[in-house]
């Protein structure tokens, strides 16, 4: 192999629960408005199936570490998610078979420039600034898990008042769909996590904001926004 010119960038890790060694993150994807209620509140149509977006995977902010409040916002968002983390390969996989790629699972926010995202939407233009920004992706220890997915309560709160609090039962598409879908439009591979999309009651962070969220079995985040 030939030697680098520069550096290359380290791999951005998430830690494992429990264990010395870490989840080396290799893409991030996310789903877009997969409950029907954040559906709603955003303005979409109920008949149009889910969609995906990305963000690079040095987004991950993993537990410890506080994101800083982006540059060119005044409207950042908290977005509450279960995260998929990707422990085997897998492309055009079906429903039935898709849990098998699972490695585990790991609580997530997707933070959102909303004013860059309105903005692109009205557009017709790419979501990239809104979404795929450096520090969007804060995210807890990864739990490892090898049964049914997680069925349990979805919550975020800032400065100990709840703003979300739903059920992973509200989901349009589950974690079985989401996975497959997602292995027809890109070669799965280990390493990559798949944010499932976040329930209603969303809304503005500010600097210094305290963030607490919680997927029931699967773990609780923490973080301030620097
Ligand atoms: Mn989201």
């Amino acid at each position: 192999m030939a030697e680098f010119a520069i550096a290359p960038a380290p791999v951005p890790t998430v830690p494992i629960e429990g264990e010395a060694q870490a989840f080396p993150v290799r893409r991030i994807l996310c789903v877009g408005q997969n409950y029907a209620a954040h559906r709603a509140e955003m303005g979409g149509d109920d008949r149009a199936p889910p969609f995906f977006f990305s963000k690079p995977s040095d987004a991950v902010v993993p537990p410890g570490r506080d994101p800083a409040y982006p540059s060119r916002t005044q409207n950042l968002h908290h977005e509450i998610e279960l995260v998929v983390a990707i422990g085997k390969p897998g492309a055009d996989v079906a429903p039935d078979a898709a849990l098998d790629l699972i490695f585990g699972y790991a609580v997530g926010v997707d933070l959102t420039r909303r004013d860059l995202q309105a903005a692109a939407k009205g557009a017709g233009k790419p979501w990239d600034a809104a979404k795929g920004f450096d520090d969007s992706a804060p995210i807890s220890a990864i739990r490892r898990w090898s049964k049914a997915p997680p069925a349990g309560r979805i919550r975020l709160s800032v400065n100990g008042e709840t703003r979300q609090d739903a059920t992973l039962d509200d989901m349009i598409w589950n974690v079985a769909e989401i996975v497959s879908e997602a292995s027809k439009l890109w070669a799965l591979a280990p390493g990559d996590l798949i944010f499932t999309g976040t329930p209603e009651g969303v809304g503005p962070l500010s600097r210094g904001d305290r963030v607490e969220g919680e997927v029931e079995g699967v773990g609780r985040l923490a973080f301030t926004v620097a």
